[in-house]
């Protein structure tokens, strides 16, 4: 089959000709049908470097992804060829406290897990290929009825993960609260849907391109502020001086961070999903009184289960453009460029 692959640190990944993968015991091969393009893996193409992961290329990207049970491996029940299913990503050892709970992306004994800290398409191989070998049934998560798996791969993530960021805060976002999304990209976008669909909040959208506010306004934002000096004056503007209950960063830079702790309530939370590499600083008096600041990672297969529902239901509805296997790298160049729109899924 074809793969795409990031076969060294700091290169273009490349369409490549690999062996189909076939399940051991517990395992199933899964037919992609939809493999999200997600910006992380731009920081593994462009910012990585050994060390940096417990992990290192050669593997087939792609975290993101969803399509049908191809083939199952000895032992494994409960799932039947040509059903459509969810690949839960992170990858975890399945038995600490953290796996227990669903939550692998916080697995306590990465040693025993497939690859430490990782999964499908970081560290191991991907969905960026016609088929993907998933190690344990566990991650292999039906469909609902009503969602196809072009439309679900970005849910495993762009939905996974702001689904986790908001839903940790939701006793923060009572009627007459406000939550600001930085950033309405793959991840955003997505997050003021799912701000829309499960709380009561205001929502705010900041980006710096004006295509991404359009986008946060049809996907139910409030109001939009453009990213940059005056934000944060906005945000306090529109909320009556208090500032925003949660601000969720989906950049993590320098200049964002800054702007959550800018716009914040006291008592607020401020949630970095962002891995843009920012830092910042926390004093006494430099954040204000109360707030918590903390990094999400990924989120649970408990949490996904509830993504799927809400988005057969049509309450979170991913803006996606798709392309060909052969295109993967327009799709990745177009995000780079800032020219994408919502996220992109490959379809092989
Ligand atoms: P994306 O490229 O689709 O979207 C990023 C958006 O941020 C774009 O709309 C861009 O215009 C906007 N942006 C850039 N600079 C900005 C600024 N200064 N102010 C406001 N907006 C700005 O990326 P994505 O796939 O949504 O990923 C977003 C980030 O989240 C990436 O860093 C990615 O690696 C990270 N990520 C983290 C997790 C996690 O579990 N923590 C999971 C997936 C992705
Ligand atoms: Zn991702
Ligand atoms: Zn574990």
């Amino acid at each position: 089959m074809r793969a795409l692959r990031l076969r060294e640190w700091k290169s273009e990944p490349a369409l490549v000709e690999v062996p189909d993968p076939t399940p051991g015991p517990g395992q199933v091969v899964v037919r992609i049908g939809g493999a999200g393009a997600c910006h992380s893996d731009l920081h593994l193409m462009d910012e990585f470097e050994p060390g940096t992961m417990p992990w290192n290329p050669p593997f087939t990207l792609g975290h993101e992804n969803a399509g049908w049970v191809h083939a199952l491996g000895d032992g494994v029940t409960g799932l039947s060829v040509g059903q459509p299913v969810a690949v839960f990503g992170a990858w975890g050892c399945g038995t600490c406290a953290r796996c227990r709970l669903g939550i692998d992306p916080y697995c306590e004994n990465p040693s025993a897990a497939p690859v430490p800290s990782g999964g499908g398409g970081l560290g191991l191989d991907g969905g960026m290929a016609e088929f993907e070998l998933v190690p344990d049934a566990r991650h292999v998560v039906p469909l609902p009825e009503g969602l196809d798996p072009a439309q679900a791969a970005p849910l495993t993530d762009a939905g996974l993960t702001p689904y986790h960021a908001v839903r940790r805060s939701w006793p923060k976002l009572p009627p007459g609260s406000t939550a600001v999304v930085i950033g309405v990209g793959g991840l955003g976008h997505v997050g003021v849907q799912i701000l829309k669909a499960t709380t009561a909040a205001r929502v705010i959208a900041v980006d710096t391109r004006a295509e991404a506010l359009r986008l946060a306004e049809e996907c139910g934002a409030d109001r939009t502020v453009t990213s940059g000096p005056t934000a944060a004056e906005e945000i306090r503007d529109a909320t009556g001086g208090r500032g925003a209950d949660v601000v969720l960063d989906f950049v993590g830079a320098d200049s964002t961070l800054a702007l959550g702790v800018a716009a914040a309530r006291t008592v607020g939370d401020l949630t970095i999903v962002g891995i843009g590499g920012g830092t910042v600083g926390v004093s006494f008096f430099s954040v204000p009184y109360e707030v918590s600041i903390a990094t999400t990672y990924w989120g649970s297969r408990p949490e996904l289960v509830e993504v799927l529902d809400l988005g057969a239901r049509g309450l979170v509805r991913p803006s996606i453009t798709t392309f060909a296997l052969d295109d993967a790298l327009d799709a990745y160049r177009q995000m780079r460029d800032g020219t994408l729109e919502g996220r992109a899924v490959i379809v092989p």
